[in-house]
């Protein structure tokens, strides 16, 4: 079938719902997912949103600004850091407004608690500004804003899974769309498309996000000629429970909670003596690989704990349920009594694709692409640098998700319709005969597994040119073998056999995007620190890293870092 609609929204988190509210009611907007809406990845965010509201204590944007830069590493364009953080206040009171119910101070105001990298006055020390609602954040601002974008008329396509862009001259003309429920593909014919399509976490073997995060928007631009940006940063965030990667927010250690090594010792007095338990991301999970590699891990083991049993019952009731469930759950230990196992678990990615601070897709020259717009975590505009600070991500898809909606009503009138080619589901929909029409061949999981394993234990915390190198052999190998790839199933209805061997496509072209880009960059900066070069070095590398498509593979180039205020030092917490 062929749709149409002025603007196509693809995914349903907090950026792309949030772009929704905004156009909806107002141009004619469809919103297209893979996955239900409301069981979009956004749904599992913990901790909070970060707004310097100073409901607790003094806070100012301008320091929550500076927070942002130096925890990105001063890789953060600053341009971009200075309307997240100024704009938090005003997100946060019209999240507020639409309903969220967030955790309250006994005056009465929204509730702020500690978050990793978050300070006062520049860095002198922790200060509260995560707003939150308990554990579960994430869920109760996309349940709001789903319930908003209904109201206001949107069209839902949901479990409708995007498989091509179609581009006419560098201009968006629509999408190719596979309907998991019937098997059929559809050609959407459109004025906008915004990609909203979230991380790909699942390029690793342990991580905190969902089977859906494998990173298909940020594959088919690559694949459509746009350039991809920061891809060698990733982020491991330091709490991902032992062996499942199922993710204890950094909020448990906001509300007190300490990392202990094999010994006991509270180990991050010695690495963030400032900061301790609550520096960012990068340097807590260094510092845990660091204890593990002396020895310090557990039994001598590779995790350590986390000590919540001092909060106390009530406090673990009131402030961390969701988490307390978890543990319950899936290690059956009671937090209040128990130490929990924890490691290192991949968890977002800085990288993406690059847009302006209006979420405009950005070409290889730094041109708008008409019509092309990117917001959330597939996105780069650069916010959070070589590292992202908690609550950061939220405010980034509310922010960033509206600066999207608004442009797009502001230049819609102007857009003339592309005409669509002939047949532009021709490519796709042979894709899709080769894989069921296959007899023999490998399976996609075996493949996948593969690549989880190597990108693991090769290109994580810790890296270097030799393991990048075996890394990408192994890549390059499985892309190879991927042209092989059987299905068992062959039919229309949820066929995930299909869909997953299709992911597959995105996971590993991203991987070998992201080692080819590791490999580059011969400095340490942020979450990707190389053992090779462990300093950093900004005389070469206070740069953005490009790759592009090109017809003899790939293409790597630099842009420069945007910087206003705040001059490049020492990251010392
Ligand atoms: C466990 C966990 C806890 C977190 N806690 C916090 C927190 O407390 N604070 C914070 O700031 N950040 C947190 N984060 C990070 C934050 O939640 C994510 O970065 C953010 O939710 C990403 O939102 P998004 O809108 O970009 O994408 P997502 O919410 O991941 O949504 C992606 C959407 O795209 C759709 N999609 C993807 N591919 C396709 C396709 N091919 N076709 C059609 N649709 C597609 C999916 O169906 C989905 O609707 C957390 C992350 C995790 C994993």
């Amino acid at each position: 079938m062929e749709f149409k609609h002025d603007v196509l929204i693809v995914g349903a988190g907090l950026a792309g719902l949030r772009a929704a509210v905004e156009v909806a009611g107002v141009a004619d907007v469809a919103l297209i997912s893979k996955v239900f809406s409301t069981r979009s990845h956004s749904g599992a965010a913990q901790g909070g949103i970060a707004g310097a509201l100073g409901n607790e204590e003094p806070d100012s944007w301008e320091w929550h600004m500076y927070d942002t830069v130096k925890g990105g590493d001063f890789l953060t364009d600053q341009d971009a850091a200075e309307v997240l953080a100024q704009d938090a206040l005003r997100a946060i009171y019209e999240l507020e407004h639409m309903g969220v119910p967030f955790n309250r101070t006994p005056a009465g105001t929204i509730a702020q608690r500690a978050f990793g990298g978050h300070t006062r006055d520049f860095g002198k020390a922790p200060v509260k500004r995560a707003c939150h609602a308990a554990d579960r954040t994430g869920r109760v601002i996309m349940d709001t804003l789903y319930f908003e974008s209904l109201r206001k008329g949107i069209k839902v396509y949901e479990e409708f899974y995007l498989l091509d862009l179609i581009m006419q001259e560098n201009t968006v003309a629509g999408l190719v769309v596979y309907e998991l429920a019937t098997g059929a593909v559809h050609v959407f014919h459109s004025r906008v498309v915004v990609l909203a399509t979230g991380g790909f976490g699942k390029v690793y073997k342990t991580t905190s996000n969902c089977f859906a995060n494998t990173g298909d928007g940020v594959y088919l631009a690559y694949r459509a000629g746009m350039p991809l940006e920061d891809m060698e940063f990733v982020q491991f965030h330091p709490t991902g429970i032992y062996g499942l990667g199922v993710l204890i927010s950094e909020a448990a250690r906001g509300e007190g909670g300490m990392l202990r090594n094999g010994k006991g010792d509270r180990f991050m007095e010695r690495y963030a003596p400032g900061l301790k338990d609550l520096a960012p991301r990068d340097v807590i999970s260094r510092a845990i690989y660091d204890e593990i590699r002396e020895g310090r891990g557990i039994d001598g083991r590779d995790y350590i704990h986390l000590d919540l049993t001092h909060l106390g019952k009530e406090h673990l009731a009131a402030k961390l349920s969701d988490i307390s469930s978890f543990v319950r759950i899936y290690l059956g230990i009671d937090p209040a009594r128990d130490l929990i196992p924890v490691q290192p678990t991949c968890h977002y990615m800085m990288g993406g694709i690059p847009t302006n601070l209006d979420g405009q897709v950005l070409g290889e020259n730094q041109q708008v692409i008409q019509g092309l717009y990117a917001a959330g975590e597939c996105a780069c505009v650069s916010v959070h640098g070589a590292n992202r600070l908690g609550c950061n991500s939220l405010l980034d898809l509310v922010v960033f998700g509206r600066r999207a909606g608004k442009k797009i009503l502001q230049v819609l009138e102007s857009l003339a319709w592309v005409s669509l080619p002939d047949h532009p589901e021709m490519d796709t929909l042979a894709k899709i005969d080769r894989l069921k029409m296959r007899q023999d061949g490998e399976k996609a999981g075996v493949l996948r597994n593969e690549m989880q394993e190597a990108m693991m234990a090769y290109c994580s915390v810790f890296r270097n040119k030799k393991d990048l190198n075996k890394a990408l052999a192994t890549i390059q190998s499985l892309m190879e073998r991927y042209e092989g790839v059987a299905i068992d199933n062959r039919g229309l209805r949820f066929n995930t056999d299909l869909t997953e061997a299709l992911e597959l496509e995105s996971l590993l072209n991203l991987s070998y995007i992201i080692l080819v880009s590791a490999l580059a960059r011969e400095e340490s900066r942020g979450a990707h620190f190389r053992e090779d070069y462990p300093e950093r070095d900004d005389q070469n590398w206070l740069k953005h890293t490009m790759i592009r498509k090109t017809n003899d593979g790939y293409n790597l180039f630099y842009k420069p870092v945007t910087i206003t205020r705040f001059e490049p030092k020492p990251r010392v917490y």
